[in-house]
């Protein structure tokens, strides 16, 4: 389809009100840019958000300053909880060390929403609007339907509809054929509230940030998170069958996971033991280097686009960053069919070296092996930053 250079400012939907539709909804915002966000969620608070993320500095911290909320971000930011510890499954501390200057802030996923939402203005994000279905117009815009209006009827009708509404996009058929597809391993997570007065053992045992105990095929980590709050992932490589939640009695579910870590340190199975579970978690991912051949109106931004595994950490930052580089390429008031073909240019590459990293960080976090694959990573990692890390050999954790 040959297109022609206009400036006209497209009526776009953004599918989706997680991180990267947010900061998509907000720098257009601040570019004098309407956009319109379809939540399904009812309202900020109807399901908790998760745990804590680390703000990177190219990713997720630019696009918090291409959104101007860098300020009001640094107010709830926890600067203090970039600590890391490694531990060995019988307690043993592999490697330590404070960084309390370092550059990856913490912020709990529900205050960075919320970042956004105040920055919007009111009716941007329409709450309770579960999308069913994107429809091609004769006209060449696309039509969408919400909430059960998928049948003839009238949907919605758009220039440009981004899919930001992660995993399983009711956008992305529009562009790909690609489906998410199981990683081998299973995210078991819990919650620990109030742990430095209620679990004091536990909250030392985290610290102030990430503790990662690997054993064979199993890996465990502890986060804390603000409020006290410690968010644990009980990692197992295992078919996803082989664990399910018993709505009915979810601690017995929790027990069998706990009987999974039956070999790591009491201190260490305490995490499971004395946690509230929340979620199991089979890990999908798209192919790394996804990517699809431009279709003018329809694009896609963060896990729509690249879903990967959390074990680089880049999911949330990436998908603020696909958010960013959209927003600003429309911002640049050129034609927009070529802004969004020049966003995904920027954006294919990125997101495969993230997801390469990602995969390879669960291939090697939750394995076979000895620890030494996340002592490696965390180490190296720590070193880039900060020169002259401390390792701790032979201490308890
Ligand atoms: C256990 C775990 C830990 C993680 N840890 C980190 C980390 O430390 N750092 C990091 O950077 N990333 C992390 N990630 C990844 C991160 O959560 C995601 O990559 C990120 O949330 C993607 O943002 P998004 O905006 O693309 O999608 P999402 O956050 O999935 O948001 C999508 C939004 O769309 C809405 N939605 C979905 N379908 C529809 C529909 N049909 N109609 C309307 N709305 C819809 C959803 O309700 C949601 O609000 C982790 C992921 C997991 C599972």
């Amino acid at each position: 389809m040959s297109q022609q250079p206009t400036t006209e400012t497209p009526k776009i939907a953004i599918i989706g009100g997680g991180p990267g539709g947010l900061t998509l909804a907000r720098i257009l915002h601040i570019n004098g840019i309407a956009s319109t966000v379809f939540e399904r969620d009812e309202h900020a608070l109807a399901r908790p958000q998760g745990g804590s993320l680390d703000m990177h500095a190219d990713t997720g911290m630019r696009a918090l300053r291409l959104a101007g909320l860098e300020d009001a971000f640094r107010n709830v930011a926890r600067y203090e909880d970039q600590d890391g510890k490694v531990c060995s499954p019988d307690g043993k501390l592999l490697f330590s060390d404070s960084d309390p200057d370092g550059e990856r802030p913490e912020i709990d996923r529900t205050q960075l929403r919320q970042l956004f939402l105040d920055a919007l203005p009111g009716g941007t994000v329409r709450w309770g609007q579960k999308v069913e279905a994107v429809r091609p117009l004769a006209d060449g815009r696309y039509a969408v339907f919400a909430n059960g209006g998928d049948g003839g009827e009238a949907g919605e009708p758009f220039d440009l509809v981004v899919g930001a509404d992660g995993a399983w996009s009711r956008v992305r058929p529009l562009v790909s054929d690609a489906v998410p597809c199981y990683e081998g391993v299973i995210f078991c997570e819990l919650g620990i509230d109030d742990a430095d007065a209620q679990h004091p053992a536990l909250a030392a045992l985290v610290g102030h940030g990430k503790m990662f105990a690997k054993g064979r095929s199993r890996t465990l980590v502890g986060q804390r998170s603000s409020n006290a709050h410690i968010r644990v992932y009980a990692a197992l490589r295992a078919p996803e069958s082989a664990l399910k939640l018993d709505t009915a009695d979810p601690d017995r579910t929790r027990q069998e996971i706990a009987g999974h870590f039956a070999d790591f340190a009491p201190v260490l199975r305490a995490l499971i033991t004395e946690a509230k579970l929340l979620a199991i978690r089979p890990m999908y991912a798209l192919p790394v280097g996804h990517r699809w051949a431009n279709r003018p109106g329809v694009t896609l931004i963060g896990d729509a686009a690249h879903l990967m595994s959390p074990f680089g950490g880049e999911g949330a930052n990436t998908a603020m960053a696909d958010g960013a580089d959209l927003a600003m390429a429309l911002a640049d008031g050129n034609d927009w069919r070529q802004a969004v073909a020049d966003y995904e240019a920027i954006m294919f590459p990125r997101a495969e070296e993230a997801a390469d990293g990602a995969a390879e960080g669960l291939r090697g976090g939750v394995s076979e092996d000895a620890p030494d694959h996340i002592l490696e990573h965390v180490a190296a990692a720590r070193e880039r930053a900060h020169p002259g890390n401390r390792v701790d050999d032979g201490a308890s954790a």
